[in-house]
C-alpha cells in the first residue's frame, strides 16, 4: 500500500521527500505568517521547526516520537508559510508525510469507515447522514455527547463536531441536482460541470444550489458531474493510496463527461479546500506515466466558484457592512486573493470593509477544531475579534470548514454578525 507521496512539486522541479524538505533553508522568513508559532512562540510549532522535525525523522534522528507528534499534529495545514516563503516550500505536505510515518498505515477506524462508505458505498453513506438528521432533530446526538457516551467510545471528536453543526440536512444537493438534470434532459449542451464537494453537498446543500444558480446566471447551462469524494479526507487522515483511488474515479468520470462539453469547459466546485486538492491531483501521480497526464488534464479544468462568479449588480444592495475571510486553501492553496475582493468592492462600494488578518486561518482547518480544541479556540477568538472590529453584520467565505467554525465563533462571541458562503450571498443579492 502506498502511504507516502513519491515526488513533490517544488520550485526546483519534481523532488523526492528528503530532497524536497531539505530545500528549507531555515531562514525563518515565514515565522510571522504561521499562526501556531505566533500564538505559542515555540520553534517546533513553526514551519521551519516542522520541516526540521520531518527531515530528522527521515534521517532516523528522532528518538522521541511524542515530541515530533506534538509539532506535527498542531499544524493547521493552512499553507500560510508557503505563501510567505520565497521558495514556496510546501511545508504542509511534509507535515502530512510526517503524520503518515507516525500513523504507520493505521488510520483511525472512523476515518477508514467514512472514506470507505463515501467512496465505495455512497447510498449507505447518504442513508447514514439521513439517520444523523433525525438524531440531531430529536436531540439524540446532543444527549449522547452531553452524557459522555462519545468520550467513553474514544470518539470525543464527534461530540465537538456535533456542537459545531447546527443542522444536518435531510436532502442533499445531489438529490436536487440529479432531479433538475433529468427534468431538463440532454437537449442543450452544458457549458460547465458542477463538482459537488462533500461539505456543501451533504452539510450545506443550500450553498451548492446557490453556486449552481449563480454559475448558471454567469455562464449559461451547467450540469452536475455526479462525482464522488475528491479524496482530501483520505489524503489528510488515511493514506495516499486511498486518496489516489478517489482521484482516479473522478478523473474517469470527467473523461466520460468531457466529450459532451465544449473544449476548455471548466469543472467548478465551491469548497475551496476540495478545489485546491482537485487542482493538485497530478502530484498524486508524478511517477505514473499513464495517470500523470490524465490527472493534469483534469486539474487544468478545475475552477473555484469564487474565481468565476461575476454578477454585475446587487439587488437589493445591502445597507450593512460586509467583510471577507480568506479560506486558507483558496488563498494559499490556489493563490486566489483579488477576484472575490474586486467583485465585492465593485458590488458593495463602501459597504465592503477589508478584514484585518483576513489571511489568518480561522482555526477550523478540517478536523483541527475537534482534535486541537485549545489552539483552535485561541485562533478563533482572534479571528472573531478582527471581524467585530469591522462592525460587519455579514462575513463571507468559501470553504465548509470556515463556515462551520465561523458560525460557531460568531454565535459565541459576536452574534450581531453571521457567516455565509460567497455563492449564497450572490444568489440572494446578485443579478
Ligand atoms: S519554509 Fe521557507 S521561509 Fe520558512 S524557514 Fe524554510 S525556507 Fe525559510
Ligand atoms: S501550514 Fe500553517 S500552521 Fe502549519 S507550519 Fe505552515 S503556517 Fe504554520
Amino acid at each position: 500500500m502506498t502511504e507516502h507521496i513519491d515526488l513533490f512539486k517544488t520550485d526546483l522541479g519534481e523532488r523526492g521527500g528528503y530532497d524536497a524538505v531539505s530545500q528549507c533553508s531555515r531562514c525563518g522568513y515565514c515565522l510571522q505568517a504561521c499562526p501556531t508559532y505566533v500564538l505559542t512562540g515555540k520553534e517546533a510549532f513553526s514551519a521551519r521547526g516542522r520541516n526540521q522535525v520531518v527531515r530528522m525523522m527521515m534521517e532516523g534522528k528522532i528518538k522521541d516520537i511524542a515530541s515530533a507528534e506534538e509539532s506535527l499534529s498542531t499544524c493547521l495545514l493552512c499553507g500560510a508559510c508557503s505563501s510567505a516563503c520565497y521558495a514556496h516550500i510546501p511545508t504542509l505536505e511534509f507535515v502530512l508525510e510526517g503524520r503518515r510515518t507516525i500513523q504507520k498505515g493505521k488510520a483511525h477506524w472512523l476515518v477508514r469507515w467514512a472514506v470507505w462508505l463515501l467512496r465505495d458505498h455512497p447510498h449507505s453513506w447518504s442513508g447514514m447522514l439521513k439517520l444523523a438528521h433525525f438524531a440531531k432533530c430529536l436531540g439524540i446526538s446532543h444527549f449522547l455527547a452531553s452524557c459522555g457516551v462519545f468520550r467513553l467510545l474514544g470518539l470525543q471528536e464527534l461530540a465537538a463536531a456535533d456542537s459545531h453543526i447546527e443542522q444536518a440536512p435531510l436532502r442533499f444537493a445531489q438529490d436536487h441536482l440529479r432531479k433538475k438534470d433529468k427534468a431538463e434532459g440532454q437537449e442543450v449542451k452544458p457549458r460547465w460541470l458542477y463538482f459537488a464537494s462533500c461539505g456543501t453537498n451533504f452539510l450545506f446543500p443550500k450553498v451548492a444550489l446557490a453556486s449552481f444558480r449563480v454559475l448558471s446566471q454567469c455562464q449559461g447551462k451547467g450540469r452536475f458531474m455526479r462525482n464522488g469524494c475528491c479524496g482530501l479526507l483520505a489524503y489528510n487522515y488515511e493514506n495516499v493510496e486511498s486518496a489516489k483511488t478517489s482521484a482516479q474515479k473522478n478523473i474517469e468520470q470527467f473523461e466520460r463527461e468531457k466529450n459532451s462539453l465544449p473544449d476548455r469547459a471548466s469543472m467548478v466546485a465551491d469548497c475551496s479546500s476540495c478545489v485546491a486538492f482537485l487542482k493538485n491531483y497530478d502530484q498524486l501521480f508524478l511517477n505514473d506515466l499513464d495517470w500523470k497526464p490524465r490527472a493534469q488534464a483534469f486539474s487544468q479544468r478545475v475552477r473555484d466558484v469564487i474565481e468565476v462568479a461575476s454578477p454585475q449588480t446587487l439587488t437589493p444592495r445591502p445597507s450593512f457592512i460586509v467583510t471577507y475571510h480568506d479560506s486558507c486553501r483558496a488563498r494559499n492553496g490556489q493563490g486566489i486573493v483579488l477576484p472575490p475582493r474586486d467583485l465585492l468592492k465593485n458590488l458593495l462600494g463602501d459597504r465592503y470593509v477589508e478584514l484585518s488578518e483576513a489571511e489568518w486561518c480561522c482555526g477550523g482547518a478540517g478536523a483541527y477544531s475537534f482534535v486541537q480544541p485549545e489552539l483552535s479556540a485561541e485562533i478563533l477568538r482572534r479571528k472573531i475579534s478582527n471581524i467585530a472590529s469591522t462592525r460587519a453584520e455579514l462575513v463571507l467565505t468559501s470553504s465548509t470548514s470556515c463556515l462551520l467554525q465561523l458560525a460557531y465563533g460568531l454565535k459565541k462571541y459576536y452574534p450581531d454578525c453571521r457567516v455565509m458562503h460567497l455563492s449564497e450571498f450572490l444568489k440572494e443579492h446578485g443579478q
